[in-house]
């Protein structure tokens, strides 16, 4: 336990993570006159939403509508979508966009002014926004830092590290950051992104290991779904330097293909990202490759800059040869449990992005749906905060340090866990891996493996080689982890 020092905040609300999420959740508070502490472990550059390339998913297109992104959405999680919070997501995502915008990020538009929207895998209809191209995460999260830094009423804590929760009667009361600093909150916002990092191979910056999943389950919150890990399709591999770098699918949305060895195509590229992930998986076995080859030659470089740059910078020309890629962990579906206004089972704890389980992406995201998922619930997450009553929000005495909830060690998995879980908890699983992976020294590692060993089914990002079918009775059913790792079964709706 880090030792608590003289530095104390006391806030209306303490936001950790500077993501998409946090950033927007400190923004939307500020906005609201409230007084905002927000944390951030790592630099800007080193967050998944910086490197976000797709872009937000939201209805605006004059063939687009609510219902269409609604089902694709339900299409894509595989009957494991919560309908009343997806329907929250594709109602309110067109207006953050035009928040968004009117906090000055410019999205692309087309030669009439219009919003140019992108296609991508699972999407009926062209309907993803993007910024820069396939820079969409780095232009909205600078600009959203530009505006956080101006902000008086927010106080940013860089490089700071949420160590512990305090918790007492019965609610999150505020935190200790791992330099000590204390800060008091009548509420905490978890913005602390996801937990695919701990794979060994990866699309995720390194710092995306669920450390506030394991800070909210410390603190009594429940998680859910944590065998509900989404792989990309096209990461490249066996390139030094560029190892688990994301092609992005609105580049397959623009026509590139997938090819195997033979140069025969084999898997619809537009099909949703469980089913490509498996086609490549399968085709790798069959074949003995590491890769297969992702044909762009026939893309304009100029809509998609800085990963034509980033091949570029590889030594790859993607004007001219095929590009390895091959499946990476890439998005957690799974996380801490949260209602519809992102609050999780613990009062005054809140979580938002992706490192919440509001359960609307089901088994399998549909692309871009997550940033908007960051935006629509990090504002509903303070406007629920910060309508209930106050209550002190000075930071706790040395007597109730006592309560608090510490991240349990250790926090970060070593190369061997990481290599464990991309073995045992991959692409396609196994009762022996699984159970193997039980022994992980790192806490997050064994809680996926009890939600994968319990969900006796194949059901879209999560493959059971003994149990090869779709399950009809766990239809909307998610795996709940209780405190010390008691798993039970909800049905969400
Ligand atoms: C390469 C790539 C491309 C993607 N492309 C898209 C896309 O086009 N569209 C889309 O919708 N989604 C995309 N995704 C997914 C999407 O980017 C993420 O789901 C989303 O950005 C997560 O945002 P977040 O704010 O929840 O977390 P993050 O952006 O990961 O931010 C987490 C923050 O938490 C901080 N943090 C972590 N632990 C602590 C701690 N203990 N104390 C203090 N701070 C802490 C980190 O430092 C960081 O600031 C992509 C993901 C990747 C990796």
């Amino acid at each position: 336990m880090p030792l608590p020092s003289s530095r104390t905040h006391g806030a209306d609300v303490a936001v950790v993570g500077a993501g998409a999420a946090g950033l927007y959740a400190a923004l939307c508070a500020a906005r609201e006159r409230a007084r905002v502490v927000l944390i951030s472990a790592t630099p800007l550059a080193q967050t998944a939403s910086y490197w976000a390339q797709g872009g937000l998913a939201a209805a605006l297109a004059a063939d687009d509508s609510f219902e269409l992104h609604l089902r694709d959405t339900e299409t894509a999680g595989r009957a494991l979508v919560r309908r009343s919070a997806a329907e929250i997501l594709v109602r309110e995502a067109p207006d953050c966009v035009r928040d968004l915008q009117a906090l000055g990020v410019r999205f692309d538009a087309d030669r009439f002014g219009q919003l140019a929207l992108g296609l991508e895998g699972g999407h009926s209809v062209r309907r993803v926004v993007h910024a820069g191209g396939s820079a969409t995460g780095r232009r909205v999260v600078r600009q959203l830092s530009a505006l956080v830094a101006e902000e008086p009423l927010i106080s940013v804590l860089e490089g700071a590290r949420a160590q512990a929760l305090w918790r007492s009667e019965d609610r999150c009361r505020g935190l200790i950051c791992d330099d000590g600093r204390v800060i008091g909150a009548r509420a905490v916002v978890i913005a602390t992104g996801g937990a695919a990092a701990l794979w060994a191979r990866t699309t995720n910056p390194p710092g995306s290991q669920g450390l506030g999943m394991l800070l909210a389950h410390a603190a009594g919150a429940a998680l859910a779904d944590l065998e509900l890990l989404q792989f990309h399709p096209t990461a490249v591999i066996g390139v030094r330097g560029r190892e688990g770098f994301l092609v992005t699918e609105a580049i397959r949305g623009e026509g590139a293909t997938l090819h195997d060895a033979t140069g025969e195509r084999f898997v619809d590229e537009l099909a949703p990202r469980d089913e490509v992930s498996r086609a490549i998986q399968a085709r790798l076995q069959e074949t003995g490759a590491r890769s297969v080859g992702l044909d762009m030659r026939a893309i304009d470089p100029a809509h998609f800059p800085n990963v034509v740059a980033a091949l570029r910078d590889a030594g790859l020309d993607p004007a001219r040869e095929l590009i390895p890629v091959a499946p990476a962990a890439h998005y957690m579906m799974g996380g801490i449990v949260t209602d519809l206004d992102a609050r999780s089972t613990v009062q005054g704890l809140y979580a938002v992005g992706e490192a919440s389980c509001t359960g609307l992406h089901g088994a399998n995201r549909l692309a871009s749906n997550s940033l908007s998922e960051c935006f629509v619930f990090a504002r509903r997450s303070v406007t629920d905060a910060l309508s209930r009553p106050r209550i002190r929000t000075a930071p706790p005495t040395p007597g109730e340090i006592e309560a608090l909830s510490e991240l349990p060690a250790p926090a970060r998995a070593d190369a061997a866990t990481r290599e464990a879980l991309w073995r045992d908890a991959g692409i396609v699983r196994s009762r022996e891996g699984l159970s193997r992976l039980l022994k992980a020294p790192h806490l997050l590692a064994r809680l996926i493996a009890r939600c994968a060993l319990e969900r006796t089914e194949s059901r879209g990002a999560h493959l059971r080689i003994e149990h090869p079918d779709r399950d009809p009775s766990l239809d909307h059913r998610h795996v709940i982890v209780e405190d010390a790792e008691s798993i039970s079964w909800q049905t969400w709706s």
